[in-house]
């Protein structure tokens, strides 16, 4: 089981293969962002990915739209790289 929120309004579903692999490279760019209140998250859902255990999982359809929003984690990519130059100069 992926979600460990209890949502009593949303059922859990089974993502399907696409939803999958759009959450799979959401994952990859949040696991390099590394922020800071995501990062227990993230780590947990790496273990579910990389063990396989993804396929027998269920979510809520607005936790994964949630995690896999682009232009969300485009935001934050941008906020890292400003970061980082201000480290730099
Ligand atoms: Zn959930």
């Amino acid at each position: 089981m992926f979600c460990q929120e209890q949502k009593v309004a949303e059922s859990l579903t089974t993502p399907s293969i696409h939803s999958l692999e759009k959450f799979k490279s959401a994952l990859k760019r949040r696991i390099q962002l590394r922020v800071p209140k995501d990062v227990e998250l993230i780590d947990r859902l790496n273990i579910y990915v990389t063990g396989g255990d993804i396929h027998e999982c269920l979510w809520h359809w607005s936790c994964y739209s949630h995690f896999s929003y682009n232009s969300r984690i485009e935001r934050l990519e941008q906020k890292g790289s400003n970061v980082k130059k201000a480290f730099n100069t």
